[in-house]
């Protein structure tokens, strides 16, 4: 296989070179203008942070690439998709509330906002992959209509997947709330009684109503009710909520990677990531632990490359590194 090159470029910047301007040039000379993109539909994938976050990418990096791709010929709009548990972007009236909040609207992004999967996550079409564990991705309507796809991810921990970077903005991302649920389907948690404490917290936060506190105050999951997003073990600090033997990390990238692929199947598509205020978790907790590192680098690669090594600052089997700001 030919190895894929992937540009990065480091954060030092000057009067005369801000990080705008040093994205725009990474783009460049990873080829993003060779991209069909006159009058095409290109849907920009980014996370929009839930509120209290702050680590998520800044809405300016979303305006400098609308404002690119529109002067390439494109339709750029920025998207995400609703999410499976609790919290303020899981319906596309929260969830446009909660990117406003966070600095994405129309005006500050330079282009339309839209919620892939609609108002209630139910728009999606299904992609036949025929993949080992999805035979056919439940993916975002807006996003699977798109011409050309641009993943724009902040690269960060992940409670389940280890790491979110591109495969996961896209596999999971663009999963519509039942491709989220097919993602999830062998994550359903068990309980710990010995270590539970009964504080409640699991219990306040199922979006699902599937836990409740048992008559020795102990949490006791509903299985019927429980879709296995994972919130109630995510925030159990005593070991009392866990994922059960059949979840593995490894199961669920698996399936991410099999999403992934349903979303850039058949089309263009262009991937950016940006190792920056790399917290812990993920961008959809209401906040943001300290940073393992706050910058490293940005780092994009060509169309149809695969984004499965792009945060790896160094060169490996399948990837060439080449820096793309060299002259500056
Ligand atoms: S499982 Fe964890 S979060 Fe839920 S009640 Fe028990 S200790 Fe609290
Ligand atoms: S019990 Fe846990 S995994 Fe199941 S739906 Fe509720 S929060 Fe999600």
């Amino acid at each position: 296989m030919e190895k894929a090159k992937v540009y990065y470029s480091d954060l030092r910047t000057s009067p005369t070179s801000n990080l705008l301007d040093k994205m725009e040039r990474l783009l460049k000379r990873a080829g993003i203008e060779q991209l069909p993109l006159k009058d095409s539909f290109a849907a920009i994938k980014i996370h929009f942070g839930e509120p209290g976050n702050l680590a998520y990418l800044r809405p300016n990096y979303a305006a400098r690439m609308a404002t690119l791709l529109r002067s390439l010929g494109a339709k750029p709009f920025l998207t995400d998709c609703n999410t499976l548990y609790s919290g303020r972007r899981a319906n596309a009236v929260d969830h446009l509330q909660s990117a406003m909040e966070n600095g994405f609207n129309p005006i500050s992004a330079q282009c339309q906002v839209i919620i892939g999967d609609g108002l209630k996550g139910t728009d999606y079409r299904e992609i036949p992959l025929n993949g080992e564990y999805c035979p056919a991705p439940k993916i975002a309507t807006a996003i699977a209509h798109a011409d050309i796809v641009i993943s724009m991810n902040h690269f960060k921990g992940h409670e389940q997947a280890g790491f979110g970077g591109a495969l996961k903005n896209l596999g999971m991302g663009c999963a519509s709330v039942g491709g989220k649920l097919e993602l999830h389907c062998a994550s359903q948690p068990k309980i710990d009684e010995a270590s539970c404490i009964g504080c409640n917290i699991c219990v306040k936060h199922c979006a699902h109503d599937a836990v409740h506190l048992n008559a020795s105050r102990k949490a006791e999951i509903d299985y019927a009710k429980c879709v296995g997003c994972g919130q109630c073990v995510a925030l159990c600090q005593h070991d009392g909520a866990v994922m059960g033997a059949e979840d593995t990390s490894e199961r669920l990238n698996y399936k991410i990677a099999e999403y992934a692929l349903a979303v850039v199947m058949g089309k263009p598509h262009f991937h950016i990531s940006f190792i920056m205020n790399v917290s812990p978790e993920c961008d959809c907790w209401n906040h943001n632990r300290l940073h393992w590192t706050r910058h490293v680098q940005i780092w994009s690669s060509k169309p149809r490359y695969c984004t499965v090594t792009i945060a790896l600052p160094r060169h490996t089997s399948t990837t060439t590194c080449v820096d793309a700001t060299s002259s500056t």
